[in-house]
């Protein structure tokens, strides 16, 4: 038996975790299937954020920041919905460029109204992190004004959004090359459009928006990091390491429904490839490499960001081979429509591609490592 499946009183299993397991096995399972068809989980977001699941890895009075108490909350709403538990790391680093950004305006009820989940909010640096890798230009534009900037430009898609949430983006400076204005921006601000997004094979209950923005005005109080990229350099380990709690949960919902099976298909089952236990001792091995990562997630030393990225594309490939071969053992019942094992599969290919996708993450690893190599 696995020691977090114990009753509380004989585990080691955080509080916090248990938390997260009680909300995710409750209110989350019984609409997982309409959120994986578009229904937003606003609820049961706030609940999750209430209980803490969001803001374990920030530093508030009396509680040390704690990155791997984090990941494991997050890994234990995503063996129930991926989509959530994507929500989660969207609600998780909005928090932390608003405590990394060291702007009162950010900090203090607001940090704490979003750390409640009494706000939600995202992230739109996809783009931003694939022009720093040199994939595309950034689709936003700042132009000095006054007592601050105007902003405009089009974003694709932006998840754990609604018309009061907000998220963390960058923009590059008119005339400035390579200095950027990172701010968060309000939905609801004059010059912010939200627009539907065409449907995609999963993700749908996400709340993922493209952003049309003309002119939108952003002054002081709303700036995360004027120039952006030293405080991009101080928390893309910790962005990135966020991300491996989607897949190690993603993960071991898929070996879980490998199990579900195993009386009655394991006779057959036992030629399979990709066998439960054996992803299980992969699975372990690299929650444990990601809990070391997460002792230390500001370590800015180049090998670490490799290590850091080589853990997170780890788990989108094992994620990948665990919701393939669920969908090996369960047969026809896990390719019905209502399977969680065909969703997760959804799911798994969503974990590879969001930025950094897999194409993403080897990019980096090529060229930081080219990088590191003595001439
Ligand atoms: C459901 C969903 C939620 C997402 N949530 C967020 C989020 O919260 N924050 C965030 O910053 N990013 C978000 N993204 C974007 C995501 O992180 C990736 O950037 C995106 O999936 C493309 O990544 P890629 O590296 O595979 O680029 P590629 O697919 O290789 O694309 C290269 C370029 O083409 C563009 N492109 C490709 N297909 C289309 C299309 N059909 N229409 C318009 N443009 C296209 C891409 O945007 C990109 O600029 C989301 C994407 C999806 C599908």
């Amino acid at each position: 038996m696995n020691p977090a499946d114990l009753p509380p009183e004989l585990s080691n299993t955080p509080e916090l975790v248990l938390a997260m397991r009680q909300i995710a096995q409750g209110p989350l399972a019984a609409q997982v299937q309409a959120i994986d068809q578009g229904t937003y989980p606003r609820e049961v977001m706030q609940q999750l954020a209430a209980a803490g699941g969001m803001s374990a890895h920030l530093e508030l009075p009396g509680q040390p920041a704690d990155f791997g108490l984090a990941i494991k909350a997050m890994a234990e709403v995503s063996k129930v919905c991926g989509s959530t538990g994507f929500m989660m790391w969207c609600q998780a680093v909005c928090g932390l460029y608003m405590q990394t950004s060291n702007n009162p305006d950010l900090m203090g009820k607001v940090l704490n109204d979003h750390v409640q989940g009494l706000r939600l909010g995202g992230t739109g640096l996809s783009n931003p992190m694939k022009s720093f890798a040199q994939i595309e230009s950034l689709l936003l534009k700042a132009t000095p004004v006054e007592g601050g900037f105007e902003v405009s430009g089009t974003l694709p898609w932006v998840s754990n959004l609604g018309p009061d949430h907000y998220f963390g983006a960058i923009a590059g400076i008119e005339g400035q090359t390579g200095q950027e204005l990172m701010f968060l921006l309000r939905c609801d601000a004059p010059g912010v459009t939200l627009k539907a997004c065409p449907s995609f094979s999963g993700m749908e209950g996400t709340g993922t928006y493209a952003i049309h923005l003309k002119n939108l005005f952003v002054g002081a109080a709303d700036t995360i990091a004027s120039p952006a990229k030293p405080l991009i350099a101080q928390i893309r380990a910790a962005f990135v390491m966020l991300q491996c709690g989607m897949a190690l949960g993603v993960t071991q919902g898929a070996i879980d429904s490998m199990w579900a099976v195993e009386g009655q298909l394991g006779h057959v089952n036992q030629f399979l490839h990709d066998r439960p236990q054996t992803l299980q001792a992969e699975l372990d091995a690299l929650t444990q490499r990601v809990m070391q990562l997460a002792e230390t997630p500001f370590d800015k030393r180049t090998e670490f960001f490799i290590d850091v990225l080589d853990a997170r594309a780890h788990g989108a490939e094992l994620c990948l081979r665990a919701a393939q071969s669920a969908l090996m053992h369960q047969g026809a019942r896990g390719y019905l429509l209502s399977s969680e094992v065909q969703r997760r599969v959804r799911e798994s290919h969503f974990v590879a591609i969001v930025t950094p996708a897999i194409k993403h993450l080897r990019k980096e690893m090529a060229r930081l490592s080219a990088q590191e190599m003595p001439a």
